[in-house]
């Protein structure tokens, strides 16, 4: 059996005026802030995608779902995420598990993990076992700290019978 591994990370800025939306799920952030974005803005399945494309060197969503494209404006990434899993898979592999990280000052994450953990697990065909979503603050350094922005780091492990 082969195995790849691949890492993913994500920023995107907190602007009032647009949806908080993270694995999927629309939050509400105290302070009515949400993520901006040429799609939903969803970084935690962008940092996802990016891990799973990185695992086969397969470049990074930029490439696949340009921002200046049209046809990606208030795109759904969990849908993204589907045609990056129907990519891996037709090159032969599968998904052994992912990690992830948010990081985030507000709002509170771990009430939604396991909802979050449903939604990116069945679009990547594996049980939410094999999905781990954790949230930290930045202990208010830096621009996450800051709350300009929120980020995300991935990992995902691949296997090829
Ligand atoms: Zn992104």
């Amino acid at each position: 059996m082969q195995l790849r591994i691949g890492n993913g990370y994500d920023i995107h800025r907190l602007v009032a005026g647009r949806p908080l939306i993270l694995g999927g799920v629309r939050l509400q952030h105290p302070a009515g802030l949400g993520l901006d974005g040429h799609s939903d803005a969803d970084v935690l399945v962008h940092a996802i995608m990016d891990a799973l494309l990185g695992a086969l060197s397969l470049g990074d969503i930029g490439q696949y779902f340009p921002p200046d494209d049209p046809r990606w404006k208030g795109a759904d990434s969990l849908e993204l995420l589907e045609q990056v899993m129907e990519l891996i898979r037709s090159k032969g592999w599968d998904v052994v598990n992912v990690d992830a990280v948010v990081v985030a000052e507000r709002p509170k994450l771990r009430p939604h993990s396991a909802t979050m953990r449903s939604a990116i697990a069945s679009r990547l065909g594996i049980d939410p076992d094999r999905v781990g979503v954790k949230a930290t603050t930045n202990e208010t350094l830096g621009p996450t700290g800051r709350e300009e922005g929120i980020a995300c780091h991935a990992v995902a492990l691949l296997q090829r019978p």
